[in-house]
């Protein structure tokens, strides 16, 4: 009740409502555990609107465990009106979305697709789809193929992890796919992918119970048959939802492993002045900004800038974008104004969601290209 949270919750910030903050969404929830609220279309939104950045949960000094409890409020609830079902069904499939994505690539298509969306309401997912899939068409390549250490004979079994790729991550973000392999190799490990795609956290967050715990089963499943002691994975949105598949093993993002090992890779100089956006996820449930830090302060020449008002939810939030885009767009132009004001050259994310989501709002004066913090640093590697 100490309402510490509050100036924390971009939700908040956005409509200065009580129901609106996380103590305001801890007293709904506790109502609708109780029984003593009907669930009204209107208290269900306020639930929804939740961002799910754990900006709350880090600063909470009784450790109210936020995250779980928004997850088991939507799972009693049952599955969001407010969700775009059709768009999120076919972004975690990653063999559907590639499909799409190539047929959608022709300029007559694409030049008919925007004009369509520009006859939809601003609050229309397809429209936020629409323009977020019709910024990016670069050619992405393929995901890793397994990996033994480099210039090493097999390690320890503690060595052998096994990269989840995520869902639109590996389509859009297969670079990064790459980079992490190619990083951990040099680190000392021997990498293989995962076979699951799914972490379940889109479902979990639409209390669409059933097909997270699916999810979560497919991921337990793949992580026992690759012989691997460690799940890692590029991706910080996924961990959350990772580490509730496997609570008995280790799952950590990629960028943790590789600041411990850090003496053992070396960089080229690069002078170049980037913006750093951290994820929320990053921050709050990886915590692996520090050591993201780390890692590219060791690329000489290297001027990685961070946005000053971190962290501050880009208004992405996994499927929040196509759900309610308007109030998506409100937290994008407070980030895209910080991007701008630092002048970079590029804009560096972990989350691939954040990034199609900012590059969505850039202005062809204001564009930047983006990447993956893992996809500068590979790049910068030192050959072995
Ligand atoms: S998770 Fe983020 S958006 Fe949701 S209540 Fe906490 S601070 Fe606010
Ligand atoms: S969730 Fe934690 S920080 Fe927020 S009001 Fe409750 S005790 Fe305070």
């Amino acid at each position: 009740m100490c309402g510490l949270c509050l100036p924390q919750c971009p939700t908040y910030l956005l409509d200065a409502q009580e129901a609106e903050s996380p103590r305001g969404r801890i007293a709904m929830a506790a109502a609708v555990a109780k029984d003593t609220v009907t669930a009204t279309p209107a208290l269900r939104l306020h639930l929804d609107h939740c961002l799910g950045c754990m900006s709350c949960e880090k600063v909470c000094p009784a450790k109210v465990r936020f995250g779980e409890l928004l997850v088991e409020t939507r799972a009693l609830l049952g599955p969001s009106p407010a969700r775009a079902r059709v768009l999120s069904d076919v972004v975690r499939r990653p063999s559907i979305y590639r499909w799409i994505r190539a047929a959608a690539r022709p300029a007559p298509i694409r030049r008919l697709m925007a004009r369509v969306a520009r006859q939809l309401p601003r609050s229309s997912a397809w429209r936020a789809a629409a323009t977020i899939l019709l910024g990016r068409f670069t050619k992405n390549g393929a995901l890793p193929a397994p990996l033994p250490p480099q210039g090493a004979s097999m390690g320890p079994s503690q060595d052998r992890v096994a990269l989840f790729p995520g869902c639109v991550a590996s389509v859009e973000d297969a670079a990064a796919q790459r980079a992490a392999a190619t990083l951990l190799r040099a680190a000392g490990y021997e990498v293989t992918v995962l076979p699951a795609f799914c972490c379940g956290a889109m479902d979990a967050h639409a209390g669409a119970a059933a097909s997270a715990q699916a999810s979560a089963e497919a991921v337990r499943e793949a992580f026992a048959g690759s012989g691997a002691s460690q799940l890692v994975t590029a991706t910080p949105g996924c961990l959350s939802t990772l580490r509730h598949a496997l609570p008995e093993r280790s799952a950590d993002d990629v960028i943790t492993l590789l600041a411990a090992r850090a003496d053992r890779l070396a960089f080229r100089a690069l002078h170049e002045r980037v913006a750093l956006h951290i994820p929320c996820t990053q921050t709050n449930v990886a915590r692996s900004d520090t050591a993201l830090r780390t890692l590219l302060s060791r690329i000489p020449g290297l001027d990685a800038a961070s946005l000053p008002a971190q962290p501050t939810c880009c208004g992405a939030a996994g499927t929040h974008m196509l759900d309610f885009p308007e109030r998506a767009q409100t937290l994008r132009d407070m980030t895209l104004r910080q991007v701008t004001a630092l002048a970079p050259s590029r804009l560096l994310s972990s989350n691939v969601g954040c990034r199609m989501h900012l590059a969505a709002g850039m202005t062809p004066e204001t564009a930047v290209p983006d990447l993956h913090p893992l996809t500068l640093l590979a790049d910068q590697l030192e050959s072995p």
